[in-house]
């Protein structure tokens, strides 16, 4: 019998780095497959919130960090809103060169990785077979970390509505640093209305914006012709290239774990359903995969990892689902409130930079938004 590795890991973006660092570093063996060569792109908005910042080790390299940010300014029709924290709440960071470095890091640890798409996997009880084109692989646990779009998760989790899931679209616009400067300094600027359940940024990044839209998937029928008309109305070239896919809507129940197959990132489902934030929970998420797989039998290791998810990371995702659901089910009510209420939006940077969850936030919230509502003139 070949190799067998302790834990093969499919994907090794964020989740899947996270996941294999962790194990090397307990010194497991490890196995990364990737279907791309490294460093590859991958459609981001590139904003590394201050949590995700705290999960790494510092200082990061500087190809990988472009802009402090400390603040956003958000735009509901008519209104604008602006608020600074004084210090930073995000980063805007190179993602191709970021997920190099996380990759890298998982390398120096121990792991190895392969430029191979894995095609499918059996657990056959005792061990996994991960099957590429080049062969079959085996090992005692698989984390599938392969994102959205790929289709492995669905052997553990089942099959997903597009009910539930939403969908990003972005573009990368070169203009001279000065004007980047000049227009956004260090805010993250947010347009909401222009898609339903989601909203447009224009994110300041270092010689380059990015731009872009997220929203539910079934109310974006014509994406593509949504993003080009935000990049009409904020005066960039319609034909800029775009690019993006399907995201998971957090905060919805989903299997993570079943038999030595554990899930992280994307392919668990972790996403902010209010931001479109992933790649905190995609780090979170892969960690603890790491920390987990190893000499304990595979049952206890699936329902502690549901456990821990759920506890650590799938409560409070099930909070943003609730705030996400409220300013979007009356958007003309509650957005206004959060663009004109400068307290609100001061309130959710603190979330934004994970100083506050959004249970604390909702319980700050609600007993407030009575009289927010009087303020902005609609009780
Ligand atoms: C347009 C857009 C903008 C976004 N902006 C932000 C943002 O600003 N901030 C933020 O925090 N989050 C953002 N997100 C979400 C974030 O990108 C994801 O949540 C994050 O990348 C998840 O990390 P992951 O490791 O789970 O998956 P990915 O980063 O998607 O990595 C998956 C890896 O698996 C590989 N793979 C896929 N299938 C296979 C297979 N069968 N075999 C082997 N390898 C495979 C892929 O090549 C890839 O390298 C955005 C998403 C989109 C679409």
């Amino acid at each position: 019998m070949g190799q067998i590795y302790d834990v093969i890991v499919a994907g090794g973006g964020p989740a899947g780095s996270a996941a294999a660092r962790t194990a090397a570093m307990r010194g497991l063996d490890v196995l990364i497959l990737d279907k791309s060569p490294f460093p590859r792109y991958k459609p981001c908005g590139g904003a590394l919130s201050l949590k995700a910042l705290s999960m790494l080790d510092r200082p990061l390299p500087p190809q990988v960090l472009e802009r402090k940010i400390t603040g956003a300014r958000v735009h509901y029709r008519d209104l604008v809103a602006e608020r600074h924290k004084g210090y930073e709440i995000t980063w805007l960071i190179n993602r191709s060169a970021f997920d190099q470095h996380l990759l890298e890091k998982a390398l120096l640890s121990g792991a190895r990785a392969m430029t191979e798409k894995v095609l499918d996997f059996r657990d056959s009880g005792e061990l996994v077979s991960v099957q590429t084109k080049e062969g079959i692989y085996k090992s005692r646990f698989l984390v599938v970390a392969s994102g959205c779009q790929d289709a492995l998760k669905k052997k553990i989790a089942g099959p997903e509505s597009r009910e539930s899931m939403g969908l990003c679209l972005v573009s990368e616009i070169e203009t001279e640093e000065e004007r980047i400067v000049e227009s956004l300094g260090s805010a993250l600027d947010i347009h909401f209305g222009v898609a339903e359940g989601g909203y447009g940024w224009i994110f300041p990044h270092r010689g380059y914006y990015s731009v872009g839209i997220g929203g539910l998937s079934s109310s974006l029928p014509h994406p593509r012709q949504a993003m080009r008309r935000f990049l009409r109305e904020n005066g960039f070239p319609e034909g800029s290239r775009i690019s993006g896919h399907l995201i998971p809507q957090g905060g919805n129940r989903r299997r993570v774990a079943r038999g030595r197959v554990l899930l992280a990132g994307d392919a668990a489902g972790l996403v902010d359903p209010f931001t479109g934030e992933g790649i905190y929970y995609a780090l979170a998420s892969g960690r603890m995969a790491g920390e987990m797989v190893g000499d304990l039998p595979a049952a206890i290791v699936a329902r502690s990892y549901e456990s821990r998810i759920e506890k650590e990371l799938g409560r409070d995702l099930r909070y943003a689902l609730f705030f996400s659901r409220i300013m979007h089910s009356h958007p003309s009510i509650f957005l206004r409130t959060l663009a004109r209420e400068e307290k609100v939006l001061e309130r959710y940077l603190e979330v934004g930079a994970g100083q506050m969850s959004y249970r604390d936030f909702m319980l700050w919230l609600l007993p407030r938004l009575p009289l927010s509502l009087m303020r902005a003139g609609w009780v």
